[in-house]
């Protein structure tokens, strides 16, 4: 009783500095979540500046006023660059606005510039409410009532380029426009032999050109960590692009960064790349200049997803703190969101930046982390790499790949990489079509190195892929396909019927010696239903396609009221469903791992009824195709129908293939190689072994590891297509919450 007659504590949110798409998914997510724990959220527009002038800028937000924003590109609070908040008058001003509403809490959306004067008002709280008591602008008792400023941190920035996360709140969509843009460029480049020399941003990181080099299979990079030696990178990069004409190259593709510079810190503009690749090699060169487009349009699944799970975390670490806590930055490890002290990891991003600048690049290379390093180093093998053959005492293996399972997006890309990379390591690549039929039949082939040419970016899969897994009578033609062709390694591509299959091969190694070879599995499946991995390549791009047709159907509806029900794919596992989910701000997802009940179809009913009643125009009802064996899609539909009555009407869309179809996304394609790169390694490290093993590769906490697969039936859930640990599932309350229509009553769900 005593708590509701005090008056409530109030949060602040503000985004500044440059925008980035995600803003506004962790803006909603700020706003709801303080809201749904007892607290006021005010919005603080345009960055400082709206701090510094008050008033208006300082607003209050309420449920619905972050409704309908997570598809919005930039920020709807808007940003800004502030002087005045530089000098101590504009930070007295912005003291005292803040004190006036009664707000001595914040959260800070923005990059390293915006979180260090973040801090610096922080640290001055006490002096500037003294100083503002002092001159009478404020009451003694309004600063007593505010004795400490408290801040967290999120960062905003298309750069990735700081400490305490590994990936920026805007990082991920930039790399989507780069990749759509250069895709676009390279279909033009190869019509007319040109080459095409893209400047990306990032002025002391080189993340983006990094990604985006390996994503397009860019021919050559220039970043800032890694300059090249002064006066001898140009003909080593001529040398390449030599090589690479003739193997039949036709077209050459160089991404800058836009801080890029050689050795000695001489900046190095894509103008003079140009004019180099002009005059060195006579090609057609051509510059582009991506600037704005890669914070436009609108943010990838990924961006949404994960700045919605910080934004949440951003105000249980800020209603946790005290006036003894340091101020934290929230940022993501892998699926994990984790906190760690703010001005650290403000001050480790400037080291970099100064190591650049005294040219200490090893240092530099060093601090960005392991996946980078690791990214850089696959980017040099695939960049230099060209058919060789086998080195002496090197082991040589003819290594076989082939999918098996559903169609993904980024199988081409791993057979690229793989085509790719085994050749260069002196290995023959061969090929099997049609997943396991393919190698019942012999229908294998040798694959050369321009066999693979633009598959970095190809939808679909060339080798093609099907769903037989092998049976028993087929285990003899497989084995002796394997001896025909003196197959010393597999590489199977593909989603659940391709472990399966290979599975069944190990148990068989004693009857058949044929099988008795290292065998990887590498999880390419748009499921996300895998076993040894928290992602498999290809759930992204569907993920993004599900999330690309359901903004448009939501904009479809803006005329009428009416409740969608979108059915999506995953078979047994529910990843697609629920985080499309969170990514599109559904009301409720149905999944496999949790079945649908009468009682959940009544709850649901009954909010509908509710929320439409009350003037919402939109209902949005995501259910996984495997929910519910009875409860079906159009059983659904029925029924919101029926119970709808006047209040809504129900449209029923089923996405189908177009989940598997569409270009990889950049995720999908870096995973897919960096994947490939470690599988290759792995089965020439197993060459002497014997029995030989058979592992599935995966991603856990974003490094490779191999799972035996001797371990498969205790890691699958009995009598489902799914595997029995799935990080994402602890998800759902976050969903759930972020969902409702409005504020939690007390005995509501959240
Ligand atoms: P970003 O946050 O993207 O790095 P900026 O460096 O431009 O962008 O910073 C955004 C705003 O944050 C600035 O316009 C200014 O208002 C504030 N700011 C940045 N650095 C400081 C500082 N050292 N002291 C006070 N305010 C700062």
């Amino acid at each position: 009783m005593l708590n509701e007659l005090l008056p409530k504590r109030s949060i602040a949110v503000l985004t500044s500095g440059g925008d980035s798409q995600g803003m506004n998914a962790a803006l909603r997510a700020v706003v709801r979540t303080g809201l749904s724990r007892g607290v006021e959220v005010y919005a603080i527009h345009d960055g400082y500046r709206g701090m510094v002038a008050g008033g208006e800028a300082i607003r209050k937000m309420r449920w619905d006023s972050v409704g309908g924003i997570l598809h919005q590109g930039g920020t709807i609070i808007g940003t800004a660059r502030c002087d005045e908040f530089r000098t101590h008058e504009g930070r007295l001003k912005a003291a005292q606005n803040l004190v006036l509403h009664g707000i001595d809490s914040l959260v800070v959306i923005g990059g390293d510039g915006s979180l260090t004067g973040a801090d610096l008002f922080r640290r001055e709280w006490p002096g500037l409410l003294q100083e503002l008591a002092d001159a009478g602008r404020i009451s003694s008792e309004q600063a007593g009532a505010h004795p400490h400023l408290l801040l967290t941190g999120l960062v905003g920035s298309i750069d990735n380029d700081m400490f305490g996360t590994d990936m920026t709140i805007g990082a991920d969509t930039a790399l989507t426009r780069i990749v759509e843009a250069v895709d676009a460029i390279t279909s033009t480049a190869a019509s007319h032999q040109r080459a095409f020399v893209v400047e990306v941003m990032g002025r002391h990181c080189g993340y983006l050109a990094l990604m985006g080099a390996i994503a397009t299979g860019a021919n050559w990079v220039l970043i800032p960590e890694n300059p090249p030696e002064v006066d001898e990178w140009e003909a080593e990069m001529c040398r390449v692009m030599e090589a690479g004409r003739e193997t039949g190259r036709r077209h050459n593709l160089i991404l800058v960064a836009e801080g890029a510079t050689d050795r000695r810190g001489n900046p190095i503009k894509s103008e003079y790349v140009r004019q180099v690749l002009e005059e060195r090699l006579g090609l057609d060169a051509r510059v582009t200049i991506l600037g704005h487009v890669q914070r436009g349009g609108a943010p990838t699944a990924f961006d949404r997803y994960h700045s919605t799970m910080l934004g949440a975390a951003a105000v249980d670490n800020l209603l946790a703190a005290d006036s003894e806590t340091q101020p934290a930055l929230i940022g993501l490890r892998q699926h994990d969101v984790v906190s760690s002290p703010l001005m650290e990891n403000v001050a480790r991003t400037h080291q970099v930046a100064e190591l650049i600048a005294a040219q200490q690049y090893e240092k530099a290379m060093e601090m960005r982390g392991g996946s980078f390093a690791s990214s850089y180093h696959i980017y040099q093998a695939l960049v230099s790499s060209r058919p060789r053959p086998p080195q002496s005492g090197q082991p040589h293996l003819n290594i076989l790949i082939f999918h098996a399972g559903g169609l993904a997006p980024g199988m081409n890309t791993a057979v690229r990489a793989a085509v790719r990379l085994g050749l260069d390591q002196g290995q023959t690549m061969f090929a099997a079509h049609n997943g396991f039929q393919g190698l019942i039949d012999g229908d294998i082939q040798e694959m050369d190195w321009m066999g693979v040419h633009g598959w970095v970016r190809r939808g679909g899969a060339e080798l093609g892929t099907s769903r037989k897994a092998p049976t028993k009578g087929d285990l003899q033609p497989i084995a002796r396909q394997l001896e025909n062709h003196r197959i010393d390694a597999v590489l199977m591509i593909g989603g659940w019927t391709g472990y399966l299959g290979i599975y069944e091969l190990s148990r068989w190694r004693e009857v058949f010696p044929a099988f008795n070879i290292p065998m990887v599995c590498l999880p390419n499946s748009i499921n996300n239903d895998l076993p040894g991995t928290e992602l498999s390549i290809g759930s992204d791009t569907a993920l993004n396609n599900i999330m690309v047709d359901v903004d448009k159907i939501k904009q479809s509806a803006v005329a009428s009221s009416r409740v969608f029900v979108v059915e999506v794919m995953g078979r047994d596992c529910g990843y697609l469903a629920l985080m499309s989910g969170l990514a599109t701000g559904a009301e409720r997802v149905y999944l496999p791992e949790e079945g649908i009940t009468l009682a959940d179809l009544q709850v649901d009913v009954n909010d509908l009824v509710r929320d439409f009643g009350k003037g919402k125009r939109l209902g949005l009802m995501i259910r996984n195709e495997h929910a519910d064996r009875i409860y079906t899609t159009d059983f659904l539909c029925a029924l919101f129908e029926k119970e709808g009555a006047n209040l809504f009407d129900v449209r029923k869309a089923v996405l189908g293939h177009v989940q598997q179809g569409g270009n990889p996304s950049p995720f999908d394609r870096v995973q897919a190689t960096r994947l490939v790169s470690a599988s290759l390694q792995y089965l020439l490290s197993q060459k002497e072994k014997d029995p030989a093993a058979c592992v599935a590769i995966g991603l856990r906490r974003g490094m490779p590891v191999f799972t035996d697969l001797d371990e498969l039936p205790d890691l699958l859930e009995k009598n489902a297509q799914r595997p029995k640990e799935q990080w994402w599932l602890r998800l759902r309350p976050l969903a759930r919450l972020m969902s409702l229509s409005d504020l939690p009553q007390p005995d509501q769900g959240g």
